[in-house]
């Protein structure tokens, strides 16, 4: 069955677009997934297969060698890799194409031709590098720095956690570029990975989402051009804050899919396995478990509609809004995920059922692209 979305929010063009989606999860993610999580990567070829699908970039402008979308389309791939199990082990690689969008958003004319074009043709990746091992929530107190030396910034430091770590072209990296107090002194610099000094560290093992590569990378006096500066200096929060926006409302919409396609999983689960003479659907807990788990999804799902109808009618997304999403909606997912868990008894702990994969990937989701705690302080912050 697939992803009961809501029909009335999309325009012809992202029905369509949704057709492509799914079939490219059919054809290139599903079949190919397990040998992913065995490796823990993605390999190439897949991006080029992606870009060639106009999967890649989709809201990039046509003369900058993108398909030409909007938003929207950003959309209706989270809700589609979010629905499918294959996605929740790969679903944090494909997502990062968003740094596109970011990089599109921040960069000039020049960084524009240079970069885009390629990464849109899924032969150039990026990461984004904001965490440290001792700054994550706060990113005010990130330490790597850049420094001026004359024609070139100087790099120093290390970055933790970093999605596509072993496997990106590039980073932006957010560093220190001035004493200035907190998060005034960071800016945005693009580090390619053949920079003499670029290092990439040991990758990290997860608990879930394993296809989706996720390691380490420091910097000793790395030089880049003083041209790889995105944006102003000064500028690097607002530069990463306009992504995470994006963030804020792509997750909770994973999050909403995958609780979707757990529900189901496990309604066709109880009801076909036996226990005391009847189903396990025939007792009146599973049925108020379920019960409960389809009234939260209606709930999240109307409020996600309201954040994404905003958009459409402002042009804009509601920073209050996309906050309380991510705050509510994976919170949600995590007691759905837990209730279908339950009700597959050991089952649910075995990898061979859909619905351990998506129970490990979606306790990502309340950590990660902001935390759970995150985005409390700031709905707190507009009482
Ligand atoms: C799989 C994965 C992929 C990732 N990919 C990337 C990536 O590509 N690029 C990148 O830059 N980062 C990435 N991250 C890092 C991620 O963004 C951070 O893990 C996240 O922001 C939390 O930071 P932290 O781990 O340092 O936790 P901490 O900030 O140390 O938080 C620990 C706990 O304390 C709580 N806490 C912190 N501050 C407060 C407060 N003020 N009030 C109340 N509670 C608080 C947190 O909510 C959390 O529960 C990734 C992480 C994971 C797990």
């Amino acid at each position: 069955m697939p992803y009961q979305t809501t029909e009335s929010l999309w325009g012809p063009e992202h029905q369509i677009f949704r057709e492509t989606v799914r079939h490219f999860i059919a054809t290139e993610i599903e079949p190919n997934v397990d040998e992913w999580v065995h490796n823990h990567e993605i390999p190439r070829s897949f991006w080029l297969k992606a870009a060639e699908a106009g999967i890649l970039g989709v809201d990039i402008p046509v003369e900058y060698g993108g398909p030409g979308g909007d938003f929207l389309h950003r959309l209706v791939i989270a809700e589609e890799i979010g629905y499918t199990p294959a996605g929740a082990s790969m679903a944090p690689s494909l997502i990062a194409d968003g740094t596109t969008e970011i990089l599109f958003r921040s960069a000039n004319e020049a960084q524009r031709r240079q970069y885009i074009p390629a990464m849109v043709r899924g032969e150039l990746l990026f990461g984004l590098a904001i965490t440290e091992p001792d700054s994550g929530s706060d990113v005010s107190a990130i330490r790597s720095t850049a420094t001026r030396d004359g024609d070139e910034w100087v790099i120093n430091g290390s970055k933790t956690y970093i999605s596509q770590a072993n496997v990106a072209d590039a980073f932006m990296v957010v560093v220190r570029t001035s004493e200035a107090p907190g998060a005034k002194g960071l800016s945005v610099i693009i580090v390619e990975a053949d920079r003499p000094g670029f290092r990439r560290g040991k990758e990290l093992h997860k608990m879930g989402v394993k296809a989706s590569n996720t390691g380490e990378i420091s910097f000793d006096n790395v030089r880049v051009p003083a041209e790889n500066l995105l944006g102003e200096e000064g500028r690097g929060m607002a530069i990463c804050l306009g992504g995470v926006n994006m963030d804020r409302i792509t997750w909770p919409l994973i999050a909403h899919a995958a609780s979707q396609r757990a529900f189901e999983e496990t309604v066709e689960f109880v009801k076909n396995r036996k226990a005391f003479g009847q189903t396990i659907f025939d007792f009146q807990n599973t049925q108020f478990k379920l019960a409960e788990m389809k009234t939260e999804m209606a709930v999240g799902r109307a409020f996600l509609d309201e954040v994404i109808r905003d958009y459409q009618a402002n042009g804009k997304l509601d920073n209050l809004k996309c906050a309380m999403a991510k705050m509510w909606l994976p919170e949600m997912e995590a007691r759905v995920m837990d209730g279908c868990v339950q009700l597959h008894g050991g089952a649910g702990y075995m990898d061979e059922y859909p619905i351990s994969r998506l129970y490990t990937a979606a306790r990502l989701h309340r950590i990660f692209a902001g935390t759970a705690e995150i985005m409390r302080l700031l709905v707190a912050r507009s009482i």
